[in-house]
């Protein structure tokens, strides 16, 4: 062996006889066990497994398949014609890494597979010589999956995909495999081996859905269920595997979904029956607002507003979410619930997802003094005498509105009558910074602003817990953005553009799709590209503002593009939604494609806000590849629904809403998107169990509930 080259493992199983851990006793395993009382599984597997969100022995009982690969038609050699993919099985015959001097130095990987009616050779040039010497060992059995071809003379499969003769449950006679979700270090193999210790446990899965509805529903119990799905038999459907249309996926489908309904439905109920403050007249409150503006209301916002109004006048705590488009008038919708709020004696709160926002609402609230407000900025970080200040006022009553960011739900904010939450920009925030700011104190009416479109039954399961307003109009005279999808080999002409219209009196952002705020490199590349736009176009007055700059700095940046100091402003991140700047009429989108169509909706919207027309180019590797086409979609509308819709059917509802800042919750196989009907019904059959008030602590489900939503399920009137 040549110095520094590692002696080949043994072989695994080698290894795990020779580990020191024993079985675990039938009794003592149970579905709680942790996962690093299987066998196999040490500090390293257990970390990996983790990622994949397994813990304990039930968490691997419910990680399912994503796909299942069906090896039942397997082919005879003799029988594959080149050019046409196959499945083969076969013994190694040989076995042979060669090269060094072949192709450049590249080396190579052959090995001669025989079946009874021919032979075949199987070719690698890029591999981990360890795992194809494991897998095609001469005198083994190995599965081969790939396309067929003919070089000089002979059948051959060049980087086929190879798989081991199925051992355990995955007999050789289902010939269905399961594809579990992937993580790095973790072999298909090596999680099929842990499946198959745990379904035993199967059969000790709760039935969480009762009897009688899951009959009704003529769905299997969960353990069948689950047990289909880790180890199908051999005359499953493998389209309906694969589309999770199985009676088995129709089942955890719905489980999944029927608690998480019947939580939401309780959330509901037990904010319902608290009182809540009845506002006196809010109309009324809502025509003195109007009047103070310098705008008429839309149709639409005066619609949604009397929606409210009917809700802050009744003795019940108000939860409604409001949506619409971006740009259609939300804050002067939620200005005028606060003045309602205000006008009663109580305080109201107004929280936004970025201290900017915060600031911007505040100036929309300084901008109407003849309403009575007496504001304060709630923010964190420094500033220390301003926030003790603020906190004093709000104790003690002298102020009468709260604008800030997540500060407002700190534990140290006290108000002395809270009567009114406002919650900007929902898809920001989560479920749980809401209920947060829920307990603050009495029972407030709650307000929730939502840019993002999101479709009726989404919504619905989401925002279960709220009434829906839609506010479906435009302020009149916005002008459509003009929106062009350019190659980024032509920026330069994006950026005479850009010039022009600042030398026309317009103003312009330039974004940068820093995704996450801890992205560095990216900041780095925006603060560079910065200096070279200025350099670039020294006519241009550029600034720069990103989540990362000093408060102090930021604000003075983003006031000096306010008062038209700065022509230009680059932006490193997407946090700026909702920015109102009206002179800004131009906006330059780089690297366009790392954006989603209801974000770049969302960024173009900070133009076109004002009399200019309004212009939004975006930048993508290539016009026509499929980045390109997909962006193309923005082009053509301007409709926020439809984009988001859309956006919906790409990408699923995780990555649309992004799962940890929507709160939308982590389903394990529910797709709320997919499964719509089946919502529905769990919706359905949720709702009829907590009329008939059958939920009790006790039983599987009530257990289940218990795990799902924690203490708070409790406080909600499960006996
Ligand atoms: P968003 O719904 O995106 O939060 P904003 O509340 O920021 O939108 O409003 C966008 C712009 O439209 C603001 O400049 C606002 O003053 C203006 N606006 C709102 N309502 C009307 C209206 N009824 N008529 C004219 N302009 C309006
Ligand atoms: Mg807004």
């Amino acid at each position: 062996m040549k110095p520094g080259e590692k002696e080949a493992a043994p072989p695994r199983s080698a290894r795990i006889l020779a580990g020191s851990k024993t079985t675990p006793p039938e009794a003592a395993f149970g579905l709680e066990s942790p996962a690093s009382a299987l066998k196999g599984v040490g500090p390293v597997v257990a970390g990996r497994l983790k990622r994949l969100g397994v813990e304990k022995a039930a968490d691997l009982l419910y990680l399912l398949p994503r796909r299942y690969e069906d090896f039942r038609h397997l082919a005879r050699i003799a029988d594959c014609a080149p050019g046409q993919a196959a499945v083969v099985r076969g013994n190694v015959l040989a076995a042979h890494l060669g090269g060094g001097f072949r192709r450049g130095g590249k080396r190579l990987f052959e090995a001669v597979l025989a079946d009874d009616s021919g032979t075949l050779t199987l070719k690698y040039f890029q591999f981990i010589p360890e795992r194809l010497k494991l897998l095609l060992a001469p005198g083994g059995q190995v599965v081969a999956a790939g396309v067929v071809s003919r070089f000089s003379g002979s059948l051959q499969m060049v980087h086929a995909e190879l798989f081991e003769p199925e051992t355990g449950i995955f007999s050789a006679a289902a010939g269905l495999r399961p594809v579990y979700p992937a993580t790095e270090g973790l072999l298909q193999t090596t999680v099929r081996r842990l499946v198959g210790q745990v379904l035993p446990l199967a059969a000790r899965v709760p039935p969480v859905v009762p009897e009688d509805v899951r009959v009704s529903l003529a769905l299997p119990p969960a353990g069948e269920a689950l047990c289909f799905l880790h180890n199908p038999p051999p005359g499953a459907e493998v389209s309906a595997l694969n589309d999770y249309t199985t009676p088995a996926h129709q089942a955890l489908i719905f489980e999944e979904l029927f608690l998480f309904q019947i939580g939401v439905l309780l959330q509901r109920r037990s904010r319902a029956g608290r009182p809540g403050i009845a506002f006196p007249d809010p109309a009324a409150a809502f025509q003195r607002f109007e009047a103070a503006l310098s705008f008429p209301l839309t149709s639409a916002q005066r619609r949604v507003l009397a929606e409210v109004a009917a809700d802050m006048a009744r003795p019940k705590p108000m939860s409604r979410l409001i949506q619409g488009d971006v740009g259609c008038g939300k804050t002067a919708v939620a200005l005028a619930a606060c003045h309602a709020c205000t006008q009663a004696g109580y305080q109201a709160a107004l929280m936004a997802p970025t201290e900017i926002l915060a600031e911007q609402h505040l100036r929309s609230v300084l901008g109407l003094p003849q309403l009575g407000f007496r504001p304060v900025l709630l923010r964190s970080g420094p500033r220390a005498a301003e926030r003790r200040a603020a906190l004093r006022k709000l104790a003690g009553g002298e102020a009468n509105l709260a604008v800030g960011t997540h500060a407002i739900i700190e534990e140290a904010v006290e108000f002395a009558a809270l009567g009114l939450v406002v919650v900007d920009e929902q898809h920001r925030f989560g479920v749980m910074q809401r209920s947060a700011l829920l307990a603050k104190g009495g029972h407030p009416d709650v307000l929730v602003l939502s840019a993002t479109p999101i479709p009726r039954t989404l919504a619905l399961t989401i925002y279960g817990d709220l009434d829906l307003s839609v506010i479906d109009e435009p302020p009149p005279g916005r002008q459509p953005i003009k929106t062009i999808v350019l190659d980024r080999a032509r920026r330069g002409e994006a950026l005479d553009l850009l010039a022009a219209e600042v030398a026309a009196g317009g103003q312009a952002y330039v974004v940068y799709p820093l995704v996450e705020e801890s992205d560095k490199l990216l900041l780095k590349s925006a603060v560079s590209q910065f200096r070279e736009l200025a350099a670039l176009l020294p006519a241009v007055r550029f600034g720069l503002v990103h989540g990362r700059l000093p408060v102090l700095e930021r604000d003075s940046v983003l006031r000096a593009f306010l008062k038209r100091e700065i022509d230009a402003l680059v932006a490193t991140t997407v946090v700026e939604v909702g920015l109102d700047v009206p002179n800004a009429s131009f906006m330059l989108v780089e690297d366009a494609e790392r954006f989603g169509l209801s974000q770049l909706h969302q960024l173009r919207g900070r133009v076109g806000r004002g009399p200019r027309p309004a212009t939004c180019v975006l930048l993508a590797g290539s016009k026509s590849g499929p980045a390109g086409r997909r962006l193309a979609a923005l082009e053509k509308t301007h409709d926020g629904w439809r984009i988001a819709e859309e956006d919906l059917a790409l990408r699923g509802p995780g990555e649309f809403l992004g799962v940890r800042q929507s709160g939308l919750p982590g389903f394990r196989v529910a797709d709320v998107l997919r499964d719509a009907r089946l919502l529905a019904l769990a919706r359905r059959e949720a709702q009829r169990l907590i009329a008939e008030g059958r939920l009790n602590r006790e039983d599987a489900l009530g257990k289940a509930l218990l795990a799902r939503w924690g203490e708070r399920v409790r406080l909600m009137g499960v006996g």
